[in-house]
């Protein structure tokens, strides 16, 4: 698996929407890429907080710009 496919699924993944084997798919991924365990941290963190700000699912923009975020630090290869 690729980083940029754990982008496209990665808000199933925090939502607890994916199966698990895909779920295992990323979590495999993570134990070699040490980018993704960082994003996918810190993606669930802000997840976390907008959910204590908004009581209620983080607007669009929010996840949108934590994704582009890390589109960036992978073009930075
Ligand atoms: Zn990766």
């Amino acid at each position: 698996m690729e980083c940029k496919e754990i982008l496209n699924i990665l808000s199933d993944y925090v939502d607890g929407e994916l199966p698990e084997a895909r779920c295992l798919e990323i979590q495999e991924h993570m134990k070699a890429c040490s980018r993704c365990r960082e994003f996918v941290e810190s993606f669930q963190e802000s997840l976390e907080i907008a959910h204590n700000l908004e009581k209620k699912s983080p607007p669009e923009n929010v996840c949108e710009s934590v994704l582009r975020a890390f589109l960036e630090s992978c073009r930075q290869k």
